[in-house]
C-alpha cells in the first residue's frame, strides 16, 4: 500500500496577482522539498482530473455553480481577471485550475476507497475551505474537501466519514456546507479571531470547533485537540478521515499568530492517522488549503505526507 500524490500543472496557471500570498510558488516549494528530501520516492505521483459539475454540486447550489462557471468561462476567453471578493481574484486560468482541484479530491477519495493507495495528498490551488454552498471566498473557489466528503457519502455510500481542519482559519466553507449533515463529523481548530471571523459558535452539532486564541503554543494546542476532538472522534468511529490541511498556523507564517511547528504537524497527523486505522482502514484523503510562508509549507508537508506514507 502507497500514498498518492496528486496535483497538475493547471493548478500552478491559476494567479491571484504579484504579491498575493496564495501563489504558485506553493506547489512549487513543496515539490522541490519532496525532491530535496528524497521523499518523493516513498509516493506515487497522479495527475490530476477534472471534476465534472455534478461533482462540483455535490457541495454548492446548482445556481452557484452555473454563474462561476460563466464567469469564469468568460475569464478563460478574454484573457481578463476579476476579484470575487477583495482577496479573491479569478484569472483566465482559474476555472481550469478549480476543476483540477476538485477533481483531485475526488479521484484521491476513489483511489482510496478503491483500494489502490492507502491515503492520499492533493497538492492542488485553489484552495477551498472557506467556499460555502453559494459563495467564493477567502481565496477559494469549489470546496475541495467537502465535494470529496459527499463523493464519499452520496456516491460510493459510504455512511460515516470525518473531516478535520487543521488550517489556521475557520472552515467556513466546509461547515456551511456539512453542518446538520450526520453523516459527517467535523473537528476543526482556527485562530479566534481571525478571518473569516465564524466559528465561535457552532452552526451544527456535528461541528467540533476549538478556537484557539492568538500566541498559542503547539504544546497547549495538542492538549485542547486531545482533549475536545479525539473522543468525538473515537466516539464517531469514521469509516474515512477527510483532512483540510492548512498550514499556515505555522510560527513562521505571517497570516496569523499561532505558534505550530513540523513535530506538531506530525504529531497531528499521526494521531489522525491513529484513528483512521483503528477505525477506518487507515482511508485518508488529505487537501492542502494554506500555508504561505513557502519554506514553512514546504516542511510542514513533508513530515505530513512522511507520516502518511508511514516512512
Ligand atoms: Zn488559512
Amino acid at each position: 500500500m502507497s500514498t498518492a500524490f496528486i496535483s497538475h500543472p493547471d493548478c500552478r496557471r491559476h494567479e491571484m496577482g504579484p504579491g498575493h500570498p496564495e501563489c504558485p510558488q506553493r506547489l512549487d516549494a513543496i515539490d522541490d522539498w519532496l525532491i530535496a528530501s528524497g521523499l518523493d520516492i516513498a509516493l506515487t505521483r497522479h495527475e490530476a482530473r477534472n471534476a465534472r459539475l455534478s461533482d462540483v454540486e455535490l457541495a454548492h447550489t446548482h445556481g452557484y455553480v452555473a454563474e462561476i462557471r460563466d464567469l469564469l468561462e468568460r475569464l478563460a476567453s478574454t484573457g481578463e481577471s476579476r476579484a470575487v471578493d477583495p482577496d479573491t481574484i479569478a484569472c483566465p486560468h482559474t476555472w481550469a485550475a478549480a476543476l483540477r482541484a476538485a477533481g483531485a479530491a475526488v479521484q484521491a477519495t476513489d483511489m482510496v476507497i478503491d483500494g489502490q493507495v492507502e491515503n492520499a495528498f492533493c497538492s492542488v490551488r485553489p484552495p477551498g475551505h472557506h467556499a460555502t454552498r453559494d459563495q467564493s471566498m477567502g481565496f477559494c473557489f469549489f470546496n475541495n474537501i467537502a465535494i470529496a466528503a459527499r463523493h464519499a457519502l452520496d456516491v460510493r455510500g459510504l455512511k460515516r466519514v470525518a473531516v478535520v481542519d487543521f488550517d489556521v482559519h475557520h472552515g467556513n466553507g466546509t461547515e456551511d456546507i456539512l453542518a446538520g449533515d450526520d453523516r459527517v463529523l467535523m473537528v476543526g481548530i482556527f485562530q479566534d479571531p481571525l478571518y473569516p471571523y465564524s466559528g465561535a459558535v457552532p452552526k451544527g452539532t456535528n461541528m467540533v470547533n476549538v478556537p484557539i486564541p492568538a500566541y498559542t503554543r503547539g504544546n497547549e494546542i495538542r492538549e485542547m485537540v486531545e482533549a475536545m476532538w479525539m473522543p468525538a472522534l473515537e466516539r464517531f468511529k469514521p469509516e474515512m478521515i477527510f483532512i483540510s490541511a492548512g498550514f499556515d498556523a505555522h510560527r513562521e507564517d505571517d497570516m496569523a499568530q499561532l505558534g505550530l511547528v513540523e513535530a506538531d504537524y506530525e504529531w497531528f497527523t499521526q494521531r489522525i492517522k491513529d484513528v483512521a486505522d483503528r477505525h477506518a482502514q487507515g482511508r485518508i484523503v488529505s487537501c492542502l488549503e494554506g500555508g504561505y510562508n513557502l519554506g514553512a509549507l514546504a516542511r510542514s508537508v513533508g513530515v505530513h505526507l512522511r507520516v502518511l506514507a508511514g516512512v
